[in-house]
């Protein structure tokens, strides 16, 4: 658990330039990290915390509390998204958030991005209705790549999921995504392909979006797809595109150097940064955002891992392999 307690913000980070979501306020329902699965790929590091429990994992008025303090401004905003440090709908007044940020401001949309492994349960189904995109993974199909590729909690089926997630899709109007996460040499045989396809069809999600390494994951051998691989995907899931760029349309002002830094650790304790997620995200200029970002390091505050396509800054606290 990290010292959140120091931060100004607890709960609500960003806003996050997201690949697909444009510039996304996020909001982290969960102790780092505490998630039904510890996927190989995790961004935000090894779960500690692997759990079926749905409770109030961190106090909701709280949560409102931080949500009013960025959104009663009326900032410009793409998305509110639940993400962060584990799987949203494990905690339980999720759809009380989602109702209330509706009722409260209006004006944004809000998107849950999901590991899809709760939705047999009616009342997880129940809480994401009213959400405006849910997007949800399904990596694998056979139990065997479920196992090696997400490491769930026992007791939890790749079946059992895609049966939720059709169910979901008969009450759900919203826009439904599904992501499907591509890990050479664990999801790539052409029968687990070919059985993804097959559940993505039953699900018939409004989208279909094909993901890969981007940033540090929890296993350091984890590697990302090459092009030829994205397309045998690409082949047998027609619809399916890979994740965009940045399309973020604007960001909340450039914030004096204390609160640059608070918001870099609120980052990093979500997933690894670079230096140009900080300038589009924050509103500073490239030479502010190192000249920061390596202070931090230097303090021991941060970390950084080398990767193809360039330094990505880390909170030196979460468990990574490597
Ligand atoms: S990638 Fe998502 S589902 Fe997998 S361990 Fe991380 S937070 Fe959980």
């Amino acid at each position: 658990m990290h010292n959140r307690e120091a931060k100004d913000f607890q709960y609500v980070f960003g806003p996050v330039a997201s690949r697909r979501l444009g510039l996304s306020l996020g909001v982290d329902l969960l102790p780092a990290k505490t998630c039904t699965l510890d996927c190989i790929y995790c961004e935000s590091g090894r779960t500690t915390r692997r759990t079926l429990v749905r409770k109030a994992w961190v106090p909701t008025d709280a949560v409102i509390a931080e949500l009013a303090r960025v959104l009663d401004s009326g900032p410009l905003l793409d998305s509110v998204t639940f993400s962060g440090s584990g799987e949203p709908t494990l905690h339980s007044d999720i759809g009380y958030l989602i109702d209330t940020i509706h009722r409260r401001w209006p004006g944004y949309g809000v998107t849950v991005l999901t590991n899809g492994t709760l939705f047999w349960q009616e009342e997880v189904r129940e809480d994401l209705r009213h959400a405006d995109r849910v997007i949800a993974n399904y990596d694998a199909a056979s139990q065997e790549v479920f196992d090696a590729l997400n490491r769930p909690y026992p007791g939890l089926f790749p079946d059992r999921m895609l049966e939720g997630l059709v169910a979901f899709r008969e009450i759900f109007t919203g826009e439904l995504w599904v992501e499907i996460f591509v890990v050479p040499g664990v999801n790539d045989k052409d029968r687990e392909i070919e059985a993804i396809a097959e559940a993505v069809a039953k699900i018939r999600p409004d989208r279909v979006q094909l993901n890969t390494l981007d940033r540090p994951g929890a296993e350091s051998w984890v590697q990302p797809a090459m092009d030829a691989l994205m397309q045998r995907f690409r082949d047998r899931i027609a619809a399916a595109e890979a994740v965009g760029g940045v399309r973020g349309r604007g960001s909340l002002g450039p914030p004096d150097d204390g609160t640059l830094e608070k918001k870099i650790e609120a980052l990093v304790l979500r997933r690894p940064v670079t230096v140009e997620d900080v300038v589009r995200t924050q509103g500073v200029d490239r030479d502010q955002a190192e000249r920061v970002l390596k202070g931090m390091c230097f303090a021991g505050r941060l970390g950084v891992q080398r990767m193809d396509r360039g330094d990505f800054y880390t909170c030196p606290e979460t468990s990574r392999s490597g």
